[in-house]
């Protein structure tokens, strides 16, 4: 490494441990070594000093502690936990030492309420287990860590774009003279989001620290490493969690200090600045520092250098079309033209059609286009019907296809698409109407997509457009009988009519001992996973990550145990689990990767089980939030009474059988409770507790299981006389 590189990284870390210190003594002075500091909405205290030094940081005095520890590091003397980096001389040590530090500054602005100023700050855990799914998924490629604004407005939107259109996620931070590139994006009149793959950290360059903290997490959620095995984190946020660095426009010694500890952590840096260049290092991947000054190169120098492998759709539309565009909206003043929600009829309709039925890639409008408006009108009546062929097609698949519609249109720029069936509410941009779109684009877009990501079961895909409103009505009569067919099939559809379940294993590139099993009466607890989204996905990819498992002898009919089931957990989880039960949370209970809609807690005081969805931010009477139950259920492995599920399980006849089923369930937020409505009404009639919903308590009665046994005592919750659950 270049001498100027090593004399500016000393400086600069030596500069923010003399801050660390000094802000740490005056904090300490003010509020004492017991005053409590934490980030918000975390169960991993300081992630970087937690997962390098295992010390959980829940006061100022703790920090001290870990400060003290920094100071070694700094010096080249090994952590209890071990943590010393002997590459490049050392120099390494002094960037974790300037990370380590910056996470104990940026942790007493939180607490001074500097921070977040603007943009996000820390990054909560749920928001992390959200984009932790994304980037299972595909759908996220990687994280672009951007430090400064671009050289101007223009060439900020075009970054951005080309970053969207790859599907990486954004993270901002850092100002040049109070210039910032969300403002450089505002002025463009582009808006930053979590949806939009644009999420601003802060303006200053000490919030980049949000980005590592976050990074450091992935390991801890989703690897099953512990607090102290600094060598295996390292490893895995190198080898598992697609992020670099880019700097613009400016440098300094806190910088460089700052970035030889992301180059420890094997995130390589790109600038379009002129800096020494520095090659492949023990850490990197391939190359840890380069330069590159045409805005253009920079976005594909940036993907080269961290080695991410992007795949791009080739859809013929007149409008960038990419994943990171699913979660724009197109708000009023933006609106050219709407269809369905409040505006219009409106409705999508896909089906399987006989070979003669379907001509390839005719797309056809039937009715005035949106350019044929009349004065004054902003919707139209829409009908988007999809007729398919395919040899391997079958009539299942038909609401899984269908469900892509959804993803399908709203990864072109400047069109919003929401809701599914006869719910839909679709929105065109002025920008993307005077950029050429027309109706015939949507049926382009969902001929391309199916055929990319489907071809192994679609060979023949056909897009009708009708806009008049009889026709509209006319086929919408037709296509809800078939939706309430499909419903009633589904809702027959039981773990005992099938001979096969599926596998999962997407989460295990996170998770690698995760497996979940999904069955047609329990969806994996993701809850984006149903047993023919299994099946459909075999079908697709038979070498994938969901392979069928046949049920075999089954061991024990109420766990839920089976032979084949068990022997398959046992391998595909590196022999960590021997046996899995599918309706028990108390016996051999499922893994838990960390993607899970909600998580299920027993409430040993009141022989009942409570369930929290991630929205929900509150307490609840385990005495912990969402968050902090989240922390010890996810990382692949099983943890008895505890469970993490998707939020229509509570609707299976197979939820916890094994525990009671649905009586057993004594409390859940107010909000899920009217998510699932009438469902949940008329599950519990089912079971014979009509009244077993109002029952069930919320965050509006009891927050405590002091609280929580009061009301159930009082409103006589069946519960009370279940037979004990442990
Ligand atoms: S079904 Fe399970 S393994 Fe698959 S993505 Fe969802 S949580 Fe992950």
């Amino acid at each position: 490494m270049s001498d100027i590189l090593v004399q500016l990284g000393e400086k600069g870390e030596a500069a923010v441990l003399n801050l660390t210190r000094e802000s740490l003594n005056k904090a300490i002075a003010k509020s004492g070594k017991d005053a409590l500091i934490s980030f918000p909405e975390t169960n991993y205290y300081f992630p970087l000093i937690s997962a390098l030094l295992d010390i959980e940081v829940k006061t100022l005095g703790d920090l001290s502690l870990a400060f003290k520890e920094i100071e070694s590091l700094s010096k080249g003397i090994a952590a209890k936990t071990g943590l010393v980096i002997p590459y490049l001389g050392g120099i390494l040590n002094k960037g974790v030492a300037t990370l380590l530090g910056e996470e104990i500054l940026a942790g007493l602005s939180v607490m001074n309420k500097e921070h977040p100023k603007s943009g996000i700050g820390f990054i909560p855990d749920k928001i992390l287990r959200s984009l932790g799914l994304q980037l299972v998924d595909g759908r996220i490629a990687g994280i672009a860590v951007i430090l400064g604004p671009a050289k101007d407005a223009d060439a900020a939107v075009e970054l951005i774009r080309d970053f969207q259109s790859k599907s990486i996620v954004s993270l901002l931070a850092g100002n040049i003279s109070g210039n910032t590139l969300q403002k450089q994006l505002e002025s463009k009149g582009i808006e930053a989001g979590l949806d939009n793959y644009i999420v601003p950290l802060g303006e200053d360059y000490l919030s980049v620290i949000y980005a590592v903290n976050f990074a450091v997490r992935a390991p801890l959620i989703y690897g099953g490493f512990k607090p102290g095995q600094w060598e295996g984190i390292a490893d895995y946020i190198r080898n598992r969690v697609p992020a670099f660095v880019l700097l613009l426009g400016q440098v300094d010694e806190v910088i460089v200090a700052t970035g030889l500890g992301a180059l420890a952590f094997g995130l390589p840096i790109i600038t379009d600045l002129e800096v020494p260049q520095l090659g492949k290092i023990d850490t990197t991947l391939f190359e840890a520092l380069v330069t590159e000054k045409d805005y253009k190169k920079l976005p594909s120098k940036c993907i080269l250098t961290r080695g991410i492998k992007v795949k791009m759709a080739e859809v013929a539309i007149p409008l960038p079309y990419a994943a990171a565009f699913e979660g724009e909206r197109v708000r009023k003043e933006q609106l050219y033209i709407e269809f369905g929600g409040k505006a219009s009829t409106a409705f999508e309709f896909l089906a399987a059609k006989n070979e003669n039925e379907v001509e390839d890639g005719k797309i056809e409008l039937i009715g005035p286009d949106i350019d044929q408006l009349p004065l004054g009108e902003e919707s139209m009546p829409l009908a988007i019907v999809v007729d398919v062929f395919g040899r391997k097609m079958q009539k299942d698949f038909e609401p899984i296809l269908e469900r892509q519609v959804h993803r399908f249109v709203n990864y072109a720029m400047g069109i919003m698409h929401m809701g599914q069936r006869d719910m839909i509410w679709v929105r065109i941009s002025k920008d993307a109407f005077n950029k050429g779109f027309r109706l015939k684009h949507l049926g382009i877009a969902l001929h391309a997509m199916l055929h990319q990501e489907y071809s192994a079961i679609v060979d023949k895909i056909g897009v009708k457009i009708y806009t008049n409103l009889a026709d509209v009505e006319k086929l919408l009569s037709g296509a809800k009988k078939t939706f309430d067919e499909r419903d009633e099939r589904l809702m027959g559809m039981t773990d005992e009519s099938v001979d096969t379940y599926y596998s999962c294993l997407l989460c295990q590139s996170f998770a690698p001992n995760h497996v979940c099993i999904i069955t047609p009466e329990r969806l994996g607890l993701c809850g984006a996973y149903s047993w023919l989204d299994g099946k459909a996905s075999y079908e697709i990819m038979p070498t994938g990550p969901n392979q069928p498992v046949k049920k075999g002898e089954i061991l024990d009919s109420r766990l839920g145990q089976g032979e084949n089931v068990n022997n398959f957990v046992k391998e595909k989880s590196n022999k960590t689990i021997d046996k899995v039960s599918m309706y028990s949370m108390m016996d051999g209970p499922q893994s838990s990767c960390g993607c899970f809609e909600c998580i299920l807690a027993i409430i040993p005081e009141v022989n009942g089980v409570m369930i929290v969805n991630r929205d929900y931010s509150g307490m609840t009477p385990s005495g912990m939030s969402f968050t902090t139950l989240a922390g010890s259920v996810g990382g692949g492995v099983q943890t008895p009474g505890f469970l993490g599920v998707g939020k229509l399980y509570l609707l299976s006849k197979k939820f916890i059988a094994a525990e009671g089923g649905l009586k057993r369930l004594v409390w859940m937020p107010k909000e899920l409770k009217e998510l699932l409505g009438d469902r949940l009404i008329a599950r519990a009639k089912e079971i014979g507790e009509p009244d077993l919903i109002d029952k069930i308590a919320d965050e509006t009665v009891a927050t405590t299981s002091a609280e929580l046994l009061k009301q159930l005592e009082q409103v006589g919750h069946p519960v009370l006389k279940m037979e004990p659950l442990m």
